[in-house]
C-alpha cells in the first residue's frame, strides 16, 4: 500500500511539473479499463482535478482528407511559436469497434510530436464501452494540470465523434473544402449548425479564389441559423496549412472567442453543462452495465423478445414489466 501511495504522489508531482513521461503514463492510467490501474486514475484525478480548466478546449472536425491532422501540426506549431503549450487529443469511436484506429499505421503531425512545446496522445483503442468522451474528458484534466494551455481535440474516423467532441470542448473548428457550399444539405448542414468557426482549408496555389468564393457562400448560409447561445457570430475564414496563410487568424478568432465567451459567463456554464452531462452518460452506461451483466435480467429480456415475436405483448409493455420484476426482486433481496 505504501508503495502505490509514493507511486501516486510521484504521477500527481511529476504531471503538475509537466514530466512528459510521467504525463504519458498517467494518461494510459486514465485508458485503462484494469481495475487496479482506474483505482489509481480516480486518485489521480481527483487530486489534479484543481489544477485544471485553465486552458482553451479547441474540437477540430472535417471529412477525412479535409486536412485535420496537417491543420493541427501547422496551427499547433503556430501555437508554440507564439510561446504557447499545446496538447492534442484524438476521439475515435472507429476504435470502440475495431479495437484499433482506421488511421493507426498513417504517421501523423510528425514535426509537432518532435516539438518540445507540444504533447501529441495517439488515438486510445478501444475504450470503455458508453465512456468515450468521458475518457477524453479526463485525459483533458491531466493535460491542463500539466500546464498545456491549449487543447485540440481532434475528431478520427466516422460516426459519433462530432457530437462527442463538441460536448467536451469550448470551441468547435470545422474544416470544410472548396466547393462544398454547393452541397449543404444533409449531414454537413447538421455539423455546420454546431461549429463555432468554420475554416475553408487548403486555400492555396490554385484554389485560393475558389477558397474564398466557398467562404462567401457559407457566411451566406451561416446567416439563416438562429444566434448561438455565446453570443457569438460563427465567422469563416480561409486557411492553408500547406503556406500558413490564415494560421493567425484562426489563433485571432480563437482569442476574440475566449475573451467573449469569459467576460460573458458563457465559457464557465457551457462547461458545467458538459461536466453535468458527462455525469449523466457516465452513470447511464454504469447502470446500463450492471443490469446487463445480471443473469435474471438478461433471462426475462430473452422471455421478453420471444413473446414480442410471438405478438403475445407490445414493446412498450414487455421493457415496463421486465423493469418491474428487476425492480420488485431488487427490493425483496
Ligand atoms: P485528415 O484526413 O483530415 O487528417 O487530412 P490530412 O491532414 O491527412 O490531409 C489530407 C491531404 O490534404 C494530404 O495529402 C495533405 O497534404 C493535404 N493538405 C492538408 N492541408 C493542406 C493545405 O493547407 N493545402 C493543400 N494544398 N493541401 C493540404
Amino acid at each position: 500500500m505504501a508503495r502505490q501511495a509514493t507511486d501516486i504522489e510521484t504521477y500527481i508531482s511529476g504531471i503538475r511539473a509537466g514530466d512528459r513521461l510521467l504525463l504519458s503514463r498517467g494518461l494510459t492510467l486514465v485508458e485503462s479499463k484494469h481495475p487496479g490501474d482506474r483505482r489509481m486514475a480516480e486518485h489521480l484525478l481527483k487530486a489534479l482535478l484543481p489544477y485544471s480548466g485553465k486552458s482553451i478546449r479547441i474540437g477540430i472536425t472535417g471529412v477525412p482528407g479535409a486536412g485535420k491532422s496537417t491543420f493541427i501540426e501547422a496551427f499547433g506549431t503556430y501555437l508554440t511559436g507564439k510561446g504557447l503549450k499545446v496538447a492534442v487529443l484524438a476521439v475515435d469511436p472507429s476504435s470502440q469497434l475495431s479495437g484499433g484506429s482506421i488511421l493507426g499505421d498513417k504517421t501523423r503531425m510528425e514535426n509537432l510530436s518532435r516539438n518540445p512545446g507540444a504533447f501529441i496522445r495517439p488515438t486510445p483503442s478501444g475504450t470503455e464501452k458508453g465512456g468515450i468522451a468521458s475518457g477524453t474528458a479526463e485525459s483533458i484534466i491531466l493535460c491542463e494540470a500539466a500546464g498545456y494551455e491549449v487543447i485540440l481535440v481532434e475528431t478520427v474516423g466516422v460516426g459519433q465523434a462530432e457530437t462527442m467532441v463538441k460536448d467536451i470542448t469550448d470551441l468547435f473548428l470545422l474544416l470544410m473544402l472548396t466547393g462544398a457550399g454547393d452541397d449543404l444539405q444533409g449531414i454537413k448542414r447538421g455539423i455546420m449548425e454546431i461549429a463555432d468557426a468554420v475554416i475553408v482549408h487548403k486555400a492555396d496555389g490554385d484554389n485560393l479564389e475558389n477558397a474564398r468564393i466557398t467562404a462567401k457562400q457559407l457566411e451566406q448560409v451561416l446567416h439563416m441559423f438562429p444566434a448561438a447561445e455565446s453570443g457569438w457570430t460563427v465567422p469563416v475564414l480561409t486557411c492553408s496549412s500547406l503556406n500558413g496563410s490564415g494560421l493567425q487568424e484562426v489563433a485571432g478568432l480563437v482569442e476574440r472567442y475566449k475573451e467573449l465567451a469569459s467576460a460573458n459567463g458563457f465559457l464557465d456554464k457551457n462547461r458545467e453543462k458538459q461536466e453535468l452531462l458527462l455525469f449523466r452518460k457516465k452513470l447511464e452506461a454504469l447502470i446500463r452495465d450492471s443490469m446487463e451483466t445480471k443473469e435474471d435480467f438478461i433471462r426475462r429480456v430473452t422471455e421478453a423478445e420471444q413473446k414480442i415475436r410471438n405478438r403475445e405483448i407490445s414493446a412498450g409493455e414487455a421493457a415496463v414489466s421486465v423493469f418491474r420484476a428487476i425492480q420488485r426482486q431488487d427490493q425483496s433481496r
